[in-house]
């Protein structure tokens, strides 16, 4: 995780906050869900914990990631199901020898 990039976020957030929420609020608030994104396996950075909206973006950017995650590893697991049925009826992968066909093999 990159500190200096979760602090110049909590700067913008601040800055933020003291002019009556500019749109560098939502620009942190967007970065903040991206650092998430990039960081989706990390705990919410200590700068976040006391700012409710910065910490639930980086939670939000975090859940995004860990979705595409999760489809991917659906996709992957829907994929080997389905070549394992390939498998299953190929006459070339049913021999006595117990070794799949070159196709595949
Ligand atoms: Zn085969």
């Amino acid at each position: 995780m990159n500190i200096q990039q979760a602090l110049d976020i909590r700067i913008d957030y601040a800055i933020a906050k003291v002019n009556h929420w500019s749109s560098l609020g939502l620009f942190a608030l967007k970065e903040a869900n991206e650092f998430g994104y990039v960081n989706y396996s990390s705990p919410v950075p200590n700068l976040f914990i006391d700012e409710p909206d910065l910490k639930q973006a980086f939670l939000g950017g975090q859940r995004s990631a860990a979705l595409e995650i999760a489809e991917q590893a659906y996709n992957d697991a829907i994929d080997w199901v389905e070549e394992l049925a390939e498998m299953n009826a190929c006459s070339g992968c049913n021999n006595l020898h117990g070794h799949p066909c070159p196709h595949h093999g």
